[in-house]
């Protein structure tokens, strides 16, 4: 997937992984480096200091041989000195004990390097040292046997024979030289490597520690970034869904913008998320006005034609033997003339006072609907006959009786009837009907029920 299309927690994800992969190698790098780096001063401290120091040895004992070549040349020329033998056998005694440990300290300390691991790097130069010192050690016994063979005879040494002790003396002397130096090349070449090493070390870990950091600051500035991006697009959503509630519009000083972006959205959020209640509130009470509305009437609160229409066949269908329904058809007599008499707004005030007596009547043991103008209607539930003549009369004669301020006298005529077992809604309303029809006929204020 393309890195912008990317999700938010993916790109950090893998910026992070760059970043701990980064700091993965730096670790690794630096541990290996300083194992190496370890290795090498180890190196320097167990073998290259010690073998300096007996390099430094072996320049004495090389001035030592030449001296000791000096006091012989001096004995065996000048014969009379030939009570100095002792001295000179106890120089040659000295000089050797000293070549003899220095080349023997030398050859342990090598030794021991290679055995403990110590010398990484050279490992054939150092056993070509070994051999070296070997070669120091027999050369010296020959030397030494020769020295003392001509003390012991106390002559003098023909040209040749003398010839023959130099030969051997440079010999010596070339080799311990030869030894120095190497072991020279070997401790400089080290201390150069464990030098450069470090200057590497210290380098690429610079390097790496740079890069990581730049990574670092990158995811920082990247996450930052992609969160204002997220939260300013929170906001512009917010924007919208705050102009789609134009109807409550929030007070604006509480859409607040603070300088911290979060703060802002949480207290953005806050607020719309208050003012959406506050809107569900809204709408549940305009859905309840709009159900009152479409099933209530206007005028007296009663239910209307559509309730009317609606619950008629659901009480039809829950009518039983046991439990019949019936129906009252209320209709208020001359009421035209109370309107032409006293005017519409009394002839409303009429109707409301009518619908709340015979509410008040009913007491909730029926449904009152207005059927139009002033025509009312009542479903009822009951088995008795008497009963239900006693409600009709009852409502009848209540509304007779009626003395409210601003109120006309009215009186009502109504049409009664059960629901039969052959009824429709139609047929069961018509015969109320017809029964009202009658009730004026014979000369209003009655009740007819059949
Ligand atoms: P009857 O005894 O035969 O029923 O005579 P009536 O005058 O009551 O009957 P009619 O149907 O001739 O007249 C009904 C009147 O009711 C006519 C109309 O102006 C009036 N009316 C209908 N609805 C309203 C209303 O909401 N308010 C008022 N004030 N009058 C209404
Ligand atoms: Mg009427
Ligand atoms: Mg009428």
């Amino acid at each position: 997937m393309p890195w912008s299309q990317r999700s938010l927690v993916d790109k950090i994800r893998s910026l992070s992984g760059v970043l701990l992969l980064f700091l993965f190698v730096v670790i690794v790098y630096s541990f290996f480096q300083l194992r190496a780096i370890d290795a090498e001063m180890r190196e320097v401290a167990n073998v290259d200091i010690p073998l300096s120091q007996q390099m430094d040895q072996l320049a004495l004992i090389q001035l030592h041989q030449h001296l000791l070549m000096e006091m012989t040349r001096r004995q065996l020329e000048h014969v009379e000195q030939q009570h100095k033998k002792g001295q000179l056998l106890n120089e040659l005694e000295s000089y050797s004990q000293r070549l003899v440990d220095s080349a023997a300290a030398t050859q342990r300390i090598i030794q021991q390097g290679l055995a403990d691991g110590d010398i990484v790097d050279k490992m054939v130069e150092h056993r070509r040292a070994l051999k070296a010192i070997e070669q120091i050690e027999s050369l010296h016994e020959t030397y030494e046997q020769t020295l003392l063979s001509v003390f012991q005879q106390a002559r003098l040494l023909n040209e040749s024979e003398w010839q023959q002790l130099e030969a051997l003396d440079s010999q010596l002397d070339e080799q311990v030289e030869t030894v120095v130096l190497q072991l020279q090349q070997l401790t400089t070449e080290i201390a150069h490597y464990a030098e450069k090493h470090e200057r590497q070390f210290l380098l690429i870990n610079t390097l790496l520690g740079v890069t990581a950091l730049l990574v670092g600051l990158l995811l920082t500035a990247h996450i930052i970034r992609s969160f204002r991006a997220a939260i300013g697009a929170l906001h512009q959503q917010l924007d919208s869904i705050r102009n789609a509630f134009r109807q409550t519009p929030l007070p604006e000083h509480s859409w607040l913008k603070p300088e911290d972006e979060l703060q802002q959205l949480q207290q953005n959020l806050k607020t719309l998320s208050e003012s959406l209640s506050k809107e569900l509130i809204n709408r549940d009470q305009a859905e309840q006005e709009l159900v009152e509305l479409a099933t209530k009437d206007a005028l007296t609160g009663v239910y209307n034609r559509n309730k009317w229409n609606d619950l008629l066949k659901t009480e039809i269908s829950l009518a039983t033997a046991d439990n019949n329904l019936a129906v009252l058809i209320i209709d208020v007599d001359h009421f035209k003339q109370i309107n032409d008499q006293f005017g519409h707004d009394v002839g409303d005030k009429a109707l409301i006072v009518l619908a709340q007596k015979i509410e008040q009547l009913l007491n909730r043991d029926g449904l009152l609907f207005r059927l139009g103008g002033e025509e009312f209607a009542v479903l009822t539930r009951t088995n008795s006959a008497p009963d239900l003549r006693l409600l009709a009369e009852r409502i009848r004669q209540n509304v007779a009786e009626l003395q409210v301020d601003n109120v006309p006298p009215m009186t009502v005529s109504i049409g009664v009837t059960y629901l039969r077992e052959q009824d429709t809604a139609k047929s069961f309303v018509k015969r109320a009907d017809n029964l009202l029809y009658q009730a004026k006929q014979a000369g209003r204020n009655r009740v007819l029920i059949e």
